[in-house]
């Protein structure tokens, strides 16, 4: 059957849930794919990597088994339990929805599209694989995975960009017109993530070779081509490292603007001066430091750390608080701060894929090393 986007829709519909179910890939929200489960995996999934994901979400269903759970947790729980996956607000997000599904859907979650994107942190895309995957409601799920294979697929020669991803949603939907939306949403996803990768897609393994434009022109490698991104500004920070025994002073957040409610080292933002950190209370070494850089959405931070001594008040924080280093795992540290730990020694980053928060540990004293002399 062919349609006005000019594809055998219903053939490569077959084909690609023909290959789902030899290829699937076993996922811990697939076992038991109640709506609940899809819309956790689906916001952890946004900025995070499948590998990682899989431990955080066994433990946060565990924690928080049902909207209602999670509706009355306290929001030190809530981070605690969400520590190490980052973008904190994705959590605090989730959490509004849960109290909305309870406040307005008596804690049933909605299958319909529509519906869905009335809660608070489901946007589209979120409200797309819950109808979809848990309800099997005809809807495509358009993420990166799937523009990636639909451009190719169309040989779609085009910058990335919000238009483009609107105008694949149809596309999208055509697919799962023909039933079995929830196993074919999957299954694109799936294909995007093992076989049309970003770099060296596997075209030999792929079920629309036969019907790929891209592989047909030879432009698999160059499509899709690159998002166009802002321009990212340029700030500077200092931060202070002070030890005392055991513990690390650290500072929490305001509850608005960037790092919302982390934890950090105590910093002075928009400065490169070391003296700076005097009007925290804190005496640095201006000889000893390290720097580490952070990338957001839409500015980039070079972040400074050095060894201080002072108890640090002050600032735009909520608290300043002395943390037993070995308690550190539970703090929900804001992404620069754990970099910036990293970076001297102090965290230790899990191995790669290893999906665990990195562990904790006081700074080693070389002998007659003088940097370690300031830890005191
Ligand atoms: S043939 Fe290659 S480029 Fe086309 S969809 Fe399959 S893996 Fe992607």
């Amino acid at each position: 059957m062919h349609h006005a986007f000019g594809m055998p829709f219903q053939k490569l519909h077959t084909k690609l849930i023909e290959w789902y179910a030899q290829n699937r890939r076993h996922l811990p929200w697939r076992e038991d794919p109640t709506p609940w489960h899809v819309w956790i995996s689906e916001i952890m999934l946004q900025q995070t990597r499948v590998d990682s994901v899989i431990g955080y979400f066994a433990r946060f269903i565990e924690h928080f088994p049902t909207p209602e759970a999670l509706a009355a947790a306290d929001e030190q729980e809530l981070l605690e339990c969400w520590a190490g996956l980052g973008y904190y607000q994705r959590a605090r997000n989730l959490q509004k929805g849960a109290k909305r599904v309870i406040e307005a859907f008596g804690g049933k979650i909605p299958s319909d599209f529509e519906t869905l994107q009335t809660i608070p942190g489901i946007g589209p895309y979120t409200a797309a694989a819950i109808s979809s995957i848990a309800f099997d409601q005809p809807v495509g799920v358009v993420d990166g995975n799937v523009v990636r294979v639909l451009t190719r697929l169309k040989a779609i020669d085009e910058p990335q960009t919000p238009a483009l991803n609107a105008r694949l949603q149809p596309l999208a939907n055509a697919f799962c017109a023909f039933g079995q939306a929830s196993a074919f949403n999957q299954a694109m996803m799936d294909l995007g993530a093992t076989v049309c990768t970003p770099k060296s897609p596997k075209c030999d393994q792929c079920p629309w070779k036969a019907d790929c434009e891209a592989f047909a022109q030879g432009l698999q490698e160059i499509l899709p081509h690159p998002k166009v991104r802002p321009e990212r500004q340029k700030v500077f920070v200092v931060s202070g490292l002070v030890i005392e025994g055991e513990s690390i002073w650290l500072a929490q957040r305001p509850h608005h603007g960037l790092l919302q409610g982390l934890w950090e080292l105590p910093s002075i933002e928009n400065c490169n001066d070391p003296a700076q950190l005097e009007q925290l209370g804190l005496t640095c070494n201006p000889q000893v430091s390290w720097q580490i850089t952070h990338v957001f959405t839409h500015r980039e931070w070079t972040l400074t750390l050095y060894p201080a001594t002072g108890k640090p008040h002050g600032g735009h924080y909520l608290e300043h608080r002395l943390w037993p280093i070995c308690e550190l795992e539970r703090c929900p540290l804001g992404g620069p701060a754990l970099k910036a730990l990293i970076a001297a020694q102090i965290a230790v980053p899990p191995r790669r894929g290893a999906g665990k928060q990195p562990a904790f540990q006081l700074p080693q004293k070389a002998a007659g090393d003088p940097q370690m002399s300031l830890f005191g």
